[in-house]
């Protein structure tokens, strides 16, 4: 999280009318440039240019498919922080928010809070974050045929999973256990199919309120990506309003469905805390996860009972101590 250096804070920088600094950067963004990925095959394989040249196109059409995606959630979520602003207005208005944002007022007071630790939506897939992939896009736009077959050809891998842990999938007991699988996978990894957007909907309040809010202990299940199996345990979410605020349920809900995905914990832990700064430009995120993993309790090194702490801050919460102190000691406090 080298690139989550603040150069702004929240208070002092307001801009105005404009699109998020995301859907900006993407806009403009790599668009021209070859993904490294590219450039590593155009590179390394001069005499098998030719052969490269359908997967550079693969790779440029799923970029690009994947940008779009990532703006038009950008996007979206721009306009749920708008639409909240006029709702504040037309219910009453919103008195911190011109004596606050300055300028913005002279201009109509339209703004939009931001807060300079940006580390890159949980969007696009630009810092590994694991989503959308190729793989994702076509799950959640997928038909209703295309479902179904998707789930047949999962429940066939399954018998041969059974077939090669040297079971027979033909008997009784086993019978419908490729479907029922198939079915608890998908929906075990149901994360797929879920869009920021649509997860937090428009549960995006203007509210001028300055003060950390915290929902601790959200449990969590997910799966790690490396051995596929369980990983469980408990989300504590903070963050400090910049004149948005989130829906309560919407941080459980977003630690929904980023651990509903194939997830190492770090990741999941970033995941969670730039999905609530994307989505409301707080003046500070953080979010400290406290799980246990099956692949070490029940294999390999079977220490059961240890536990993995993860934790992501974002903007204030990485800037003071202080901030970051507080937060840790509002989740531990008491009858725990
Ligand atoms: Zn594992």
């Amino acid at each position: 999280m080298s690139d989550s250096k603040d150069t702004q804070t929240g208070a002092a920088s307001v801009r105005l009318h404009q699109p998020s600094p995301l859907a900006a950067e993407i806009a403009a963004g790599p668009s021209d440039e070859p993904s490294p990925l590219v450039s590593h095959l155009s590179s390394s394989a001069e005499g098998m240019a030719q052969s490269s040249q359908h997967s550079i196109q693969a790779e440029r059409d799923y970029a690009a498919a994947q940008r779009n995606e990532a703006r038009e959630d950008a996007d979206e979520l721009h306009q749920f922080r708008m639409l909240a602003l006029e709702r504040q207005k037309a219910t009453g208005g919103f008195a911190g928010a011109g004596a606050q944002a300055g300028p913005s007022q002279a201009t109509g007071g339209a703004f939009e809070p931001f807060v300079g630790s940006r580390v890159g939506s949980p969007i696009p897939d630009k810092n590994g974050l694991g989503w959308p992939g190729k793989g994702t896009l076509a799950r959640l736009n997928a038909t209703p045929e295309e479902r179904q077959a998707r789930e047949q050809k999962l429940a066939d891998a399954v018998k041969v999973l059974l077939e090669c842990i040297g079971e027979d999938p033909e008997r009784d007991g086993l019978i419908k256990t490729p479907e029922r699988y198939a079915k608890a996978l998908l929906w075990m990894t149901k994360g797929y199919e879920e869009r920021l957007p649509d997860v937090i909907g428009n549960a995006i309040f203007a509210e001028d309120h300055e003060e950390m809010v915290i929902v601790r202990d959200i449990d969590i299940f997910s799966l790690c990506e490396h051995h596929m199996v369980p990983f469980a345990g408990k989300v504590s979410i903070g963050y400090i309003p910049n004149k948005f605020v989130l829906g309560l349920s919407k941080l459980a809900r977003i630690a929904e469905t980023f651990s509903r995905r194939l997830q190492v914990q770090e990741r999941l832990t970033k995941q969670i805390a730039t999905a609530i700064d994307e989505a409301i430009r707080p003046m500070g995120v953080a979010v400290v996860i406290e799980a246990t993993h099956q692949c070490m309790t029940m294999r390999g090194v079977q220490k059961p009972g240890a536990a993995t702490i993860t934790s992501s801050m974002l903007g204030a919460f990485r800037r003071s101590d202080k901030t970051r102190a507080e937060f840790m000691s509002l989740i531990r406090s008491s009858q725990r």
